[in-house]
Parts: structure tokens; C-alpha cells; sequence
């Protein structure tokens, strides 16, 4: 097995599918079985090593709990009989959230949360940006980047998990809010979805809410950062999108299409490029056919810039 100091290398290596190169690589089986109650645990016996999945949980948990029985055979602790998805996620036991850590970072290593999260403040796009690309759930990105609150530059975060009205489980190492104050933030995050609900919090920071729904569960997630007032009060790349296709594409569905069509053709061809070259290769191969629209203006050029770094 790899050691723990490999382990943020190993996955951006294989990102995003580090868990399943290193059960290939060590040969452990996989096993699904449908024990009510638990999610997943791993056995040694003789010299073989088995992961049982539960059956029923969704593609996104079972990954995660695929690398939280991974993170416990890293670090060497025992994998407990009869953990839930949930407890895994919202333990307070200091060893599964030494195992978290690791199954976070195999899932999510910091090279890449830092593509969607690197600019501040990080708002929901990019929470769930992060989340497809790295084909977990939307809460297991958010736990994800609010345990990396000092490399990203974030002062301090709190997630939300909410079922319904009520409050599932509230995750972050040092930010406490009462329940209240999580209601009532969600409430104004949902009124300004999907861009951000920013608050003074005293004279140098600023609180900014994001909340991310998911209709087919009934429950959402929001997410709370601090931070220094300079970066908590700008726009972020999502938002800036957001207000440009607001603003002139929202009444124009057939150029809406057509720039869709035409910034979707391009992504197989910036592979490999840096921002700057793909940007200047956009406009050499587009640049006739968008002359007289809103995009060659400099809030379109700026758009065009903004589409193409998530493309990268
Ligand atoms: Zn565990």
C-alpha cells in the first residue's frame, strides 16, 4: 500500500480516479452486499484484502466510502462494522477524521480543488465544478474545501448539511454558528442563488453563503466562508459569468445556442494549452464569425476568458 505521504501525489497523478487505480494496483477485491446499517468496511484474511460496498448507496457515496476504507488501510486503523455513509462523513472521532482526510485527498487532491476553488471567494459553481470533475457529491466537495481553508486563503468555513427544514449535520474544524444563524443564511443564499449572499462581519471580513440544492433528495448544502473583506466583496468567475449571460444572452436563445455550440467545439482543442494560448487560438479560429456580436466587446472578451479557463 502506498504511505501516507504519497498519497496527495498519487491521486493528482490519477486524478480523478485515484481510488480505483489503487485497488487495481494492490489487488484488493471489491465486493458489494446490502447489510443495512453499514456502508462499508474492510477485512484482511490470509493474505487477501476485501472492501465491501453497500449496494444501495449512490455512485458519489459509494466512491467516497470506497476511499474512506481505503484511507483506514493507509493509515493502518481498522475499519469499524457497521459505519454509515454519514458517520464517515460527520465523525468526530479523531482517527476517522485522520481517515477522511486521506479519503479526501485521494478523492480531491489540491492541485486540482485549487482549478475550481483557487479564486476567492468560492461560491456554488464552483463547488459543484469541483464535485463533477471529480465525480463525488456536491457536500463531499464543500467538506472537502472547508478542511482546506489555510491553502486556499479562506480565513474560516463552515458546510451545512440541511434534510428538508431540518439541520442533518453542521462540519468545520473551527468556525461555530448557531443554528440560527445557519437557517438564516441559507434563507438569504437562496434568495441571491446562484450567486453568493455577502455580509459584513466586523470591519476587515466578510461572510459570503452559497447553497447548493439537490431537488431529488430534498436536502442542500450550504456552504459559509470568511474572509478578508478585499477578496469576500469581489465577483467571482461564476458569478461574472452569470451577470454576462444575464445580461446579453438571457433574451437571445439562438445565439445563446449557437456560442454554446461553438465553445463546445473548442474544448478538444485546447488540450495541453495554457489559458493564454487557448484564448488567443479562440479568437484566431472565431474571431469572423463573432465580430459584430456582443462577445467582441471587452465584457464579452472577458466572458470568452472566463468560459475557457473552466474548460482547461
Ligand atoms: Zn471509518
Amino acid at each position: 500500500m502506498i504511505s501516507l505521504d504519497e498519497v496527495e501525489s498519487y491521486a493528482a497523478e490519477h486524478f480523478p480516479a485515484a481510488p480505483e487505480k489503487l485497488v487495481n494496483d494492490f489487488g484488493i477485491e471489491v465486493r458489494t452486499s446490502d447489510t443495512p446499517g453499514c456502508d462499508g468496511w474492510c477485512l484482511h484474511y490470509d493474505d487477501r484484502t476485501i472492501i465491501r460496498l453497500n449496494g444501495e448507496l449512490t455512485k458519489a457515496q459509494r466512491r467516497f466510502t470506497l476511499a474512506h476504507e481505503l484511507g483506514h488501510l493507509i493509515l493502518g486503523i481498522p475499519s469499524m462494522f457497521g459505519e454509515s455513509f454519514e458517520d464517515m462523513l460527520s465523525s468526530d472521532s479523531d482517527e476517522e477524521r485522520r481517515v477522511n482526510d486521506v479519503a479526501s485527498c485521494l478523492l480531491l487532491p489540491l492541485a486540482e480543488v485549487r482549478k475550481d476553488a483557487g479564486q476567492l471567494p468560492v461560491v456554488a459553481g464552483a463547488l459543484k465544478r469541483l464535485a463533477k470533475r471529480a465525480r463525488v457529491s456536491e457536500l463531499a466537495a464543500a467538506v472537502r474545501v472547508c478542511n482546506l481553508t489555510e491553502e486556499l486563503g479562506l480565513l474560516n468555513a463552515s458546510v451545512v448539511a440541511f434534510s428538508g427544514a431540518d439541520i442533518r449535520w453542521q462540519w468545520s474544524r473551527t468556525l461555530r454558528m448557531s443554528e440560527e444563524t445557519a437557517f438564516e443564511l441559507r434563507q438569504e443564499a437562496q434568495n441571491v442563488s446562484p450567486n453568493a449572499f455577502r455580509a459584513d462581519h466586523n470591519e476587515n471580513q466578510t461572510v459570503v453563503a452559497s447553497v447548493l440544492e439537490n431537488p431529488f433528495f430534498g436536502s442542500s448544502t450550504l456552504f459559509v466562508q470568511l474572509l478578508p473583506k478585499e477578496h469576500g466583496n469581489q465577483l467571482s468567475v461564476n458569478e461574472l459569468r452569470a451577470a454576462f449571460e444575464r445580461e446579453y444572452l438571457s433574451s437571445d436563445d439562438a445565439f445563446r445556442n449557437r456560442l454554446s455550440g461553438i465553445i463546445g467545439a473548442f474544448k478538444s482543442k485546447c488540450v495541453g494549452l495554457s489559458q493564454e494560448e487557448a484564448v488567443e487560438l479562440f479568437w484566431e479560429k472565431n474571431e469572423a464569425r463573432l465580430r459584430s456580436t456582443c462577445i467582441n466587446t471587452d465584457e464579452g472578451r472577458d466572458y470568452i476568458e472566463i468560459r475557457i479557463g473552466q474548460l482547461l
